[in-house]
């Protein structure tokens, strides 16, 4: 036996690998990180931000079920802001920038103060698989670590290639190698493996930059934080970013330069890129009736030199990109410090696994992060914490944690994976939840912090500060229930006689601060709390109703290895596409792709008639 056993092994010390080794740990699993650069963990390998709209409601449900990113972004922030804030408060969201070396440092020093957890430099070249199950890891220098489960968590590192014009290079991310033997593993275990591309922009010296020529993009004046338990105070000093356009000349450049572009005139790039943050030769071509785009011009650290130019991620050129930098606004006489470039890797399609993020092929090899198809920091974090979790889980013989869509976006973005796979990379986004009045940024806390506590990822210091915050906001509740205000003048409008605060927060124009003297006791940001649940009330009503409504569906348990063939009356699309994706409950078929409402009634007569014959025979 190596010295390195553990109960969890967790590959790749990523976004997701950091969360999902510290959960694993924490729930008292005896848990070995391996990653290839310790030194790098946590990388924030593209833009410099944390959490926008969506991002932000995952990062605080991770904070809510005990998870580290929240706390991380929240000690290296440099520059916060809400986005939609006059949209409503199912979609509002947290943004943050961090400063990138110091959310990486943060990140390894949450590691190293972790007990039970042990960190390994090296890369894992090949899985150890036996009777079905996986017992460890072979790393390419030829060590051996065994344990029962093991965590991939490899980013965009599997088979990574980069692309800047027609230099290509064997590369994970920009100067650190690809993983290569693991891709054939997985391919040789008979996972469908296929390749997705994303890309970064150039980075630019902020000495050579004239600011007056750009909008500026000032940060909160308060200080605005992602976990429950941060402090609101500021990391450090507040940054700007700023705002510049594209033109006519900047397109042209783009233009004249296509023929030396690896996605298209060099056609080197074959996986798919995001949708929703697209290269700005994307932007060009295929929004050509666009005549400018906005780009973002964002500080990377408190003593960072360089500025990220966020929406003008490119694989031209560098001497390209540094013409078309030249043609911004304030960028006239700008130095570039480092290229954009595309990287493309292999993922493996996520309706291999089941909602816990546990591949069904191989028992004990759970799946996390960007190598499931997903883009951004966020969503691997979030499927990082799950799959630690259940890591854990499985080792100490207990039932995985499946988070519904109900429950939290990330309950979203796991089904989403599991039941539809991806063919592009996948981004969270408020439309993906069609809970999103109860999924809100302000509740994680109520709808997931008692879930982290059950699991012990939540001690007992924060779980005490989440009762007094829970205890307060009810009391808050009750309060505003009860003082009357009728008859005051609030804003302009005088109150009907017999009117609670509660009834007059429920009005649109009015906010807590306007009501905040009938409610001595009640602070801020519990106030503010308060008014969010009143106002939303109705809403969240109707959606409970239709919660419970889906709910019946998702109460129909289909069995493991369940005959879809065998039933005549499937069409033939839907037998093949239950039998691969193996949906666990009647619900989840309903949203496999292609699964139409006849071939759902089908299945749910076939599954009552097994559960009760005499029933389903009357039905
Ligand atoms: C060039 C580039 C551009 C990007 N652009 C965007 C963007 O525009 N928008 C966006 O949302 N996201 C973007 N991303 C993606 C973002 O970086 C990822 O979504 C996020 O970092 C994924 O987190 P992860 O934990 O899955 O993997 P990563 O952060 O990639 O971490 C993987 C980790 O695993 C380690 N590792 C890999 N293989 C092995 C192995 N075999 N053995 C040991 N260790 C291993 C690596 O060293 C690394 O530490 C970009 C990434 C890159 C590289």
């Amino acid at each position: 036996m190596s010295e390195h056993d553990a109960a969890v092994i967790v590959v790749g010390g990523g976004h997701a690998g950091v969360e999902a080794a510290l959960a694993a740990a924490r729930l008292g699993a005896e848990t070995v990180l391996v990653t290839g650069d310790p030194a790098r963990v946590a990388t924030l390998a593209c833009n410099p931000s944390i959490g926008g709209s969506a991002k932000g409601q995952l990062v605080r449900e991770i904070d809510a079920l005990g998870g580290e990113m929240a706390r991380t972004i929240d000690a290296t922030s440099l520059h916060a802001r809400f986005l939609n804030e006059s949209k409503g408060p199912s979609v509002r969201a947290l943004r943050a920038l961090a400063d990138k070396p110091a959310y990486v440092r943060a990140s390894a020093a949450a590691l190293a103060a972790q007990p039970g957890l042990t960190i390994v430099t090296g890369m894992a070249d090949d899985l150890i698989v036996a009777g079905g199950a996986v017992r460890g890891i072979r790393l390419d220098d030829g060590r051996v670590l065994r344990a029962p489960n093991v965590v991939l968590a490899t980013g965009t590192f599997l088979g990574g290639k980069t692309f800047r014009g027609d230099e290509v290079r064997a590369e994970g991310r920009f100067g650190e190698p690809p993983a290569v033997g693991l891709s054939g593993t997985l391919r040789r275990l008979g996972f469908p493996v296929a390749r997705l591309k994303t890309g970064t922009p150039p980075r630019i010296d902020r000495a050579t930059v004239d600011y007056g020529a750009m909008d500026e993009q000032r940060p909160s004046v308060s200080p605005l934080t992602f976990s429950f338990d941060s402090a609101p105070e500021f990391a450090g000093p507040q940054r700007s970013c700023w705002v510049v356009c594209t033109n006519d000349e900047t397109h042209r450049i783009v233009r004249e330069n296509l023929h030396r572009s690896p996605l298209y005139g060099l056609d080197l790039i074959r996986g798919i890129g995001p949708r929703y943050c697209p290269s700005i030769e994307d932007k060009v071509v295929k929004f050509a009736h666009n005549p400018t785009h906005q780009i973002f011009i964002e500080p990377e650290g408190w003593d960072e030199a360089t500025l990220y130019v966020g929406g003008f991620s490119t694989s031209l050129p560098a001497e390209v990109q540094l013409a078309m930098l030249r043609t911004l606004p304030g960028l006239g006489d700008v130095r570039m410090m480092r290229a954009g470039y595309a990287v493309e890797y292999d993922f493996v399609t996520p309706t291999e696994l089941d909602g816990s993020l546990e591949t069904r092929r191989v028992a004990g090899l759970f799946h996390c992060g960007q190598l499931n198809g997903t883009s951004g920091y966020e969503e691997a974090a979030a499927q990082g914490l799950v799959a630690g979790i259940n890591a854990a889980r499985r080792a100490a013989g207990r039932e995985p944690l499946r988070l519904g869509r109900e429950t939290s976006y990330i309950g979203v973005l796991i089904d989403d994976l599991v039941t539809r796979g991806v063919d592009e990379p996948y981004r969270m986004l408020t439309s993906r939840a069609e809970h999103r009045v109860v999924l809100r940024h302000d509740n994680a806390d109520l709808r997931l912090t008692p879930v982290g506590r059950d699991l012990g990822l939540v001690d007992d210091r924060r779980w005490a500060s989440f009762v007094a915050r829970r205890d307060a906001l009810d009391a808050a509740g009750a309060s505003a229930r009860r003082a009357k205000v009728g008859g005051t003048t609030i804003g302009t409008a005088v109150m009907p006689p017999g009117s609670t605060v509660a009834d007059v927060l429920r009005r649109p124009d009015v906010t807590f601060g306007d009501v905040a003297a009938a409610l001595p006791n009640v602070e801020p940001r519990i106030g503010e709390r308060l008014e969010i649940e009143i106002k939303m009330a109705g809403y969240v009503d109707r959606q409970r109703t239709a919660i419970a409504r889906a709910a019946v569906d998702e109460a129909v348990r289909i069995p493991e290895g369940f005959d879809y063939y065998g039933i005549r009356a499937l069409s033939l699309e839907a037998r093949d596409k239950l039998s691969r994706i193996r949906p666990r409950t009647l619900g989840a078929a309903g949203r496999v792709p292609g699964i139409t409402p006849a071939d759902l009634a089908v299945l749910s007569v076939m599954l009552h008639r097994r559960a009760a014959p005499e029933l389903a025979v009357q039905a």
